[in-house]
């Protein structure tokens, strides 16, 4: 390549993670290619260059691979054939093992358990004979999961007594497909970590944001604070797993660690996520650089950038029913508030539970920051007409 040209980075998946990439890459004057089935997605608005073809076109893969330095993906249910026809011709970060860990929950929760990275009690279900077993030697209250193929809660069942019938139950409605039983944790608060590794010619220096205090509401992220509020040793101890993992796995590029906080104050990991993961966007108002300029300085074989919290943060997700039938949330209603950052997707239909942007709250403290978020989602929120009589 002509080092005076600008490098070109190949993002595969163009969502909103992909959009903000473009973003992050625009702004370190690197040019993006994006790769994805749909056009008209969030990150094809921004991109340099498109691709639009199904994952599964190998020649388009290797076509879009060809034209780029590195590539990189804004999720993790990248075919494998996909990823390798990609590897052909240029590297994939982060790299095609750690797909293959995050893509498996009995191989993600397997392989962490065999590095000596805490998790939970689990066992692997392949059978309702197996699943009898699992709910008999972990115990009740549990959560059955499909091994792949499942997100924002979907493909979980909670099992509450591991009687036959629920037993059954949940088996059949998760389509008797291979499973992990997990023991229900009575967890204090659920966090995540981002974290970014570049490759070994860069040092393999880690940096790390969080840990970042997750809720959800109908099993979708709903707010994200940092700091957590955990004592610090709790903190410390999510961060040093966090790095554990990324040495371990040998992660190049950006990777999301969910924990379960415990009672007890122990840090057990929940799953991975190889990319930028949604509890992180408030990191592109709070810290001095975001996990997408990560992204795009570890995909291009850069050590990552140095990560520095500005102020305690909030954001809160926006999601389509925000939006009234045929027109748009009131943004005035929110547009004088100061230290408010507005980030809206480009989606051209709201769904109910759709991702169509978030805020960012900047405050003094992390409750602070909270209020602020979720007053100004309030204030754009539609209200039902009050009764009258
Ligand atoms: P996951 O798809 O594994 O992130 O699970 C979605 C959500 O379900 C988590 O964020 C938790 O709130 C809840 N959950 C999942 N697994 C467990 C578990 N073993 N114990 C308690 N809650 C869980």
């Amino acid at each position: 390549m002509n080092q005076s040209e600008p490098i070109t980075i190949g993002m595969l998946g163009g969502g909103q993670l992909g959009q903000m990439f473009c973003h992050a890459a625009t702004r370190a004057g690197v040019k993006t290619h994006v790769f994805c089935p749909g056009d008209g997605e969030p990150a094809t608005q921004v991109c340099d260059t498109k691709t639009i073809a199904a994952y599964d076109d190998l020649d388009a893969v290797e076509a879009f691979a060809k034209s780029v330095e590195a590539v990189t993906y804004e999720f993790e249910n990248v075919p494998a054939a996909t990823a390798e026809a990609c590897a052909k011709h240029c590297p994939v970060r982060p790299g095609q093992q750690v797909l293959a860990v995050a893509q498996d929950r009995i191989v993600e929760k397997t392989t962490l358990a065999s590095h000596g990275i805490p998790v939970g009690p689990f066992a692997k279900v392949q059978s309702l004979e197996e699943l009898r077993e699992a709910a008999k030697t972990i115990g009740a209250p549990g959560v059955l999961k499909t091994a792949s193929g499942g997100y924002d809660g979907k493909g979980q069942r909670v099992l509450h007594s591991g009687d036959e019938a629920e037993l059954i139950y949940a088996w059949e409605d998760l389509g008797k497909r291979p499973c992990v039983y997990e023991g229900f944790i009575d967890f204090e608060q659920e966090v995540s970590i981002v974290a970014a590794r570049g490759c070994a010619e860069s040092s393999g220096e880690i940096v790390t944001y969080g840990p970042i205090a997750n809720t959800h509401r109908n099993h979708i992220l709903d707010v994200s604070v940092v700091p957590s509020g955990a004592p610090e040793s709790v903190e410390q101890e999510a961060i040093d797993i966090a790095r554990q993992v990324m040495e371990k796995l040998d992660v190049v590029g950006v990777l999301c660690v969910e924990f379960f906080q415990t009672r007890d104050g122990k840090m057990l990991v929940n799953e991975l996520a190889p990319r930028p993961h949604n509890s992180g966007h408030l990191t592109i108002d709070a810290y001095t650089h975001s996990q997408f300029d990560q992204q795009v300085a570890c995909a291009m074989g850069k050590a990552p950038l140095p990560v520095k919290l500005k102020q305690p943060s909030a954001m809160v997700n926006l999601l389509g029913d925000l939006w009234p039938i045929g027109d748009e949330p009131p943004w005035e209603a929110i547009k004088s508030q100061e230290a408010l950052y507005l980030h809206l997707y480009g989606k051209a239909q709201a769904r109910p539970g759709r991702k169509m942007g978030h805020l960012t709250a900047l405050a003094r403290t992390p409750h602070e920051a909270i209020r602020d978020a979720v007053e100004a989602r309030s204030r754009i929120t539609p209200r039902p007409p009050l009764e009258r009589g």
